[in-house]
């Protein structure tokens, strides 16, 4: 689990504030559910038998005996969250959220125990329009940000859940045979849960995969009409994709329209944002069978990407105060100057010390400007004002009242 340092948090709230903008271009609103659950949330939406319940998620008694669990993902509690709401009485609902997730995972390259995520969920439509709008807007948000160029889209088609269960029965009939080549997690797999094997990274596994019957031979007509509807929206949208039969996704409520964004640039771990439509989880919820489609990306990688491209932002103040007054007179032309320049950074020597050694600060706090206040000038209702960076713009004494509109015209705004 890993600080975020006060050098980088200006780039975490620059994406932040981007990305609140893409969601509400689609309309889109923000919720903000708890970061702990019943365990029971997860591990029942999630699936058992899956890499997240089985070996990563944090789950913990407290005082009252309750299972209770850190969210390794968004989505399950997002589910609960709009049921037990009522939220979907009007279909159509679209929320987003933000946030850290936890689990368990060896920490490495592109994988923490607390990493976050941007996800947005769309309920209520089963048109392959919602399965689009969502994919345009991953898309929009990689241009957006300008990782367009780095990102390809991978989608599949699970099929509904009846061509599920017969691919499942045609995998593990394939796969029987082989069961003595296939590598240790993959054998225990193909009892619990065979798709997943298809993610395996064993050589000998994959080669094995190559030859498996593809679950789109197995997409009954309903699914298969809906996955064409959904690549000729994409066509028409001009959102480039590549059609990938193995992937499958490692959580189980996933049906229908599955698809990663993924990196070639982030080593092993390349999938940036990932997704699909999960129509039978409000019902096992208990809810009434309500369609949905979402998907999460991770922030940490998504920030990776960017730091590669050289994107960096930095939060300094705009103008620092270098004063021969007494501390008191001080602070108080630096709040006179906050209230006449909201929104701008003002920063000042707290602790005194020689002209020579403020303006060293002033340097180094990357300051804009220095407001420089002396005895006589402030007498005279004046400051002098001189730049921090090397233009030409000349030191200058300006009237106190003129200060803001001199600021301004040097390019300083809120
Ligand atoms: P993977 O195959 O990489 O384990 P996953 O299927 O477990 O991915 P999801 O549950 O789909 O991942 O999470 C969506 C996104 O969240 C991932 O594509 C990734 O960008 C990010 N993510 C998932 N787990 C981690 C982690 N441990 N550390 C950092 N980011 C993560
Ligand atoms: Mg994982």
């Amino acid at each position: 689990m890993h600080d975020i340092l006060p050098e980088q948090t200006a780039l975490w709230q620059w994406l932040e504030a981007e990305m609140a903008l893409q969601f509400a271009a689609y309309d889109f609103r923000e919720i903000r559910i708890p970061l702990v659950e019943q365990a029971e949330v997860y591990t029942r939406a999630i699936g058992e038998a899956t890499d997240v319940v089985e070996k990563e998620m944090y789950a913990f008694e407290d005082r009252n005996g309750d299972l209770l669990c850190l969210r390794p993902e968004g989505t399950a509690g997002v589910v609960r969250a709009v049921l037990q709401h009522g939220l979907l009485q009007v279909p159509g609902l679209k929320v987003w959220y933000q946030g850290p997730m936890f689990r368990h995972e060896r920490p490495q390259r592109g994988r923490q125990r607390q990493f976050h995520q941007f996800g947005a969920e769309v309920f209520g439509i089963d048109s392959a329009s919602a399965d689009a709008e969502l994919i345009a807007m991953g898309q929009r948000i990689w241009r957006k940000l300008g990782l367009d160029a780095g990102l390809r889209l991978e989608i599949n088609s699970l099929g509904d859940r009846d061509d599920r269960q017969r691919y499942r029965q045609a995998l593990i009939d394939y796969l029987k045979p082989h069961r003595e080549r296939l590598d240790e997690d993959s054998c225990r797999r193909l009892d619990t849960n065979p798709l997943r094997i298809f993610d395996s990274k064993v050589p000998q596994t994959r080669e094995i995969m190559l030859e498996a019957p593809r679950l789109s031979d197995f997409l009954g007509e309903q699914a298969r009409e809906h996955f064409a509807e959904v690549t000729g929206m994409l066509d028409r949208l001009g959102v480039a994709y590549q059609l990938n039969p193995g992937l499958v996704r490692g959580l189980d409520y996933y049906n229908r329209t599955v698809f990663e964004w993924i990196t070639d640039d982030l080593g092993a771990q390349g999938t940036v944002c990932a997704g699909g439509r999960y129509d039978g989880l409000v019902s096992m919820f208990g809810g009434k069978p309500t369609p949905g489609i979402g998907f999460a990306m991770g922030i940490e990688r998504l920030l990776d990407l960017l730091a590669a491209l050289g994107v960096e932002r930095s939060q300094t103040p705009a103008v620092f105060i270098v004063s021969q007054l007494d501390a008191g007179r001080t602070l108080e032309m630096a709040e006179a100057l906050r209230d006449s320049l909201p929104g701008i950074g003002v920063s000042m020597a707290l602790s005194g010390g020689s002209m020579k050694s403020q303006f060293k600060r002033a340097d180094r706090s990357g300051a804009r400007f220095a407001v420089i206040l002396g005895e006589s000038e402030v007498a005279a209702g004046q400051v002098a004002v001189k730049s921090l960076r090397a233009d030409d713009v000349e030191q200058t004494r300006v009237a106190m009242d003129e200060l803001p509109g001199w600021l301004a015209r040097h390019g300083l705004e809120a």
